[in-house]
C-alpha cells in the first residue's frame, strides 16, 4: 500500500491529509504533528465553562474553501451576528469606515462619514485621482508606502495599519502591496491610475451574504472533525526532525530524539510553519530552505475575559474595536465573542471577549506573565469600551511566531521556493506561508499540494 506522510496538523495539513485520503482510499495517510493536539493556530478552549476560539475565530465566507470544508466535514456554518466594527481612534470609538480595501480608502464620504481621518486627510484623498498621472505599480511596494505617497501617513497610521494588523499582526510600511492586497496590486499593475478610483473597483458592489463564517462551538472544531474522521491516520506528540530522500521515496525521522524512529513514505506533504520546514527541507530542497528560514513572523496573545452579569449594553454595540498602533496602547483589538457569535458564553451564561496583543516586532508581550496580560487588557478595556467590571475567568494564549509577515517581494520569494520543491518528485509544501495566512487560502495551498502528491503516486491498484 502506498504511504503518504503528511507532516503538521495545522488547517493546512489536515485538509491535505482529508482530500488525499478521500481522493485514493487506497493509499496510507500518515499525519504526523508535534504538538500534543492538531489544530495549529485553530485552538478552543474552555473559558467560564463556555467554549471559545482562542486562535483564528472567523473564516472568509466570500471564498469558498473554508465553508465547503466545514459543510464537507458535516459541521453547521454559523454567520456573524453583527457586521459592524469600531476603530479607536484619538481616544474615541468610530464606525469602521465601509467599503475600504484592508483600509484603503474606496469610497470618500464613507471615510468621512466614520470620523476617523482629519480634514487635510480627506482632502488629500479627494484630492488624490485628479493628482496624477500615476503610471502602473509593476515593482512590488509595501502598502503603507504606496497609501502613504497617494493619501498621506495619516491614512496609513488610522486605516490601513490597524485592519492589516487585524489580519496579519503586521505593519503596513513592511507588508507586500502584491501579498498582502493582491486584486489592489494587480489592478494597479495594469491599468496604472489613481488609487482611490483602483480601490473603488476593487471593492466593486459587495456580495450579498455575510463576509465571515464560524461554526457553533468555535472555528477550531474544523480541525477536530477532520482528524476524527478516520480517513487517516493521526499521530500527535510525533515531531519530524528529518526528511530524507531515498531511491524508492523518503524516509522521515519522527519522535523526540530518545526514542526516534524512522518512517518511509512515497511521498511526503510539508504543512509546518517557515522557519520548521527549512529545517526539514534543508537537504532536500535547500533553496527553499533559506528562502523558508528568512519570512520573519509576528507573534501575538489573545487574553480572553468571561463576565457575568453584564447589562445587555455594557459593551459598545459590534463586533469588536480595532485599535491603530499610534493610539499607543498594548491592546491592538478586540472581539467582543458573545455579541459577534450566535450562542458564545451561553453554556457557561457568561459574557465573553477577546483582546489581541502584539504586532510584528512586539515579541516581548509574550514574556509577560500571565497576570500581567490579563491587567494590562483590563485596564486599556476601560478607556476603550468603558467596562470596568471584574471577569469571572480568564484565559491568555501565546502565538510565539503566529502569522508568518509577507514582506515586498513575497509572491516572488514563494515562486522560488515552491520552483526548488517542484524538483524533489513527491514532495509538495502547503501552509500560511505562501500564498494567504487566512484559512481558507491555507486549505486552498493544500488542495494544490494534494493534487501535486496525487499524480506522484503510482495509479490505484498497482
Ligand atoms: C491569533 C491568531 C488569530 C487568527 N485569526 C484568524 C481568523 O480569524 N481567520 C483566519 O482565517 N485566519 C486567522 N489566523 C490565521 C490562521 O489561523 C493561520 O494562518 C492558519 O491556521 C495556519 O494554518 P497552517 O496549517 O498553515 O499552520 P499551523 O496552524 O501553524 O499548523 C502547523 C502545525 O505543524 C506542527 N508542527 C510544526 N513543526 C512540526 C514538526 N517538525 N513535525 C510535526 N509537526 C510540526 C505545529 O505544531 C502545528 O500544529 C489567525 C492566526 C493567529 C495566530
Amino acid at each position: 500500500m502506498p504511504r503518504v506522510a503528511v507532516v503538521g496538523g495545522g488547517i493546512a495539513g489536515l485538509s491535505a491529509a482529508d482530500a488525499i485520503a478521500r481522493a485514493r482510499p487506497d493509499v496510507e495517510v500518515v499525519l504526523l504533528e508535534g504538538a500534543g493536539r492538531v489544530g495549529g493556530k485553530l485552538r478552543r478552549v474552555q473559558v467560564a465553562g463556555a467554549w471559545v476560539d482562542v486562535g483564528a475565530e472567523a473564516m472568509l465566507a466570500r471564498r469558498p474553501e473554508g465553508v465547503a470544508a466545514a459543510t464537507e466535514a458535516g459541521l453547521e456554518v454559523i454567520a456573524p451576528l453583527t457586521t459592524s466594527a469600531l476603530l479607536h481612534s484619538r481616544g474615541t470609538n468610530h464606525a469602521l469606515p465601509a467599503r475600504t480595501v484592508v483600509g484603503v480608502p474606496s469610497d470618500l464620504a464613507a471615510v468621512r462619514a466614520s470620523g476617523v481621518l482629519s480634514a487635510a486627510a480627506l482632502a488629500r484623498i479627494e484630492a488624490e485621482p485628479a493628482g496624477g498621472p500615476y503610471p502602473p505599480v509593476t515593482e512590488d511596494v509595501s502598502v503603507g508606502e504606496l497609501v502613504g505617497r497617494r493619501f498621506g501617513e495619516e491614512v496609513v497610521d488610522r486605516l490601513v495599519d490597524p485592519l492589516l494588523g487585524g489580519v496579519y499582526a503586521g505593519r503596513a510600511r513592511e507588508l507586500s502591496l502584491q501579498a498582502a492586497v493582491p486584486a489592489l496590486a494587480a489592478r494597479l499593475a495594469t491599468d496604472g491610475g489613481s488609487l482611490l478610483r483602483a480601490a473603488a473597483a476593487v471593492a466593486g458592489t459587495p456580495a450579498p451574504g455575510p463576509v465571515f463564517a464560524s461554526v457553533p462551538g468555535g472555528l477550531a472544531r474544523l480541525a477536530e472533525q477532520l482528524a476524527g474522521s478516520g480517513r487517516f491516520e493521526v499521530r500527535t506528540g510525533t515531531p519530524v526532525r528529518e526528511l530524507r530522500r531515498t531511491p524508492t521515496g523518503f524516509e522521515l525521522a519522527v519522535g523526540s530524539v530518545p526514542d526516534g524512529r524512522q518512517l518511509s513514505a512515497d511521498a511526503v506533504v510539508v504543512a509546518v510553519p517557515a522557519g520548521k520546514a527549512a529545517v526539514l527541507l534543508r537537504e532536500l530542497a535547500p533553496v527553499a530552505a533559506a528562502e523558508l528560514g528568512s519570512i520573519e513572523t509576528a507573534s501575538m496573545a489573545i487574553v480572553t475575559l468571561a463576565f457575568a452579569g453584564l447589562p445587555p449594553d455594557a459593551l459598545p454595540a459590534g463586533s469588536g474595536i480595532l485599535v491603530p498602533a499610534v493610539e499607543g496602547l498594548a491592546v491592538k483589538g478586540i472581539t467582543f465573542s458573545s455579541q459577534k457569535w450566535p450562542g458564545v458564553g451561553a453554556e457557561g451564561g457568561v459574557t465573553l471577549l477577546r483582546a489581541s496583543l502584539g504586532r510584528a516586532g512586539e515579541a516581548d508581550v509574550l514574556q509577560r506573565e500571565d497576570a500581567e496580560l490579563v491587567a494590562v487588557v483590563r485596564k486599556e478595556l476601560a478607556g476603550i469600551a468603558g467596562l470596568t467590571a471584574e471577569p469571572v475567568d480568564s484565559h491568555v494564549q501565546r502565538w510565539g511566531g503566529g502569522l508568518p509577515q509577507y514582506a515586498v517581494g513575497h509572491r516572488q520569494r514563494v515562486a522560488r521556493i515552491l520552483a526548488d520543491v517542484q524538483r524533489v518528485p513527491g514532495l509538495a509544501v502547503c501552509g500560511a506561508s505562501y500564498s494567504g495566512v487566512g484559512i481558507p487560502a491555507c486549505i486552498a495551498s493544500a488542495h494544490t499540494a494534494t493534487d501535486r502528491v496525487l499524480a506522484a503516486l503510482p495509479p490505484s491498484g498497482q
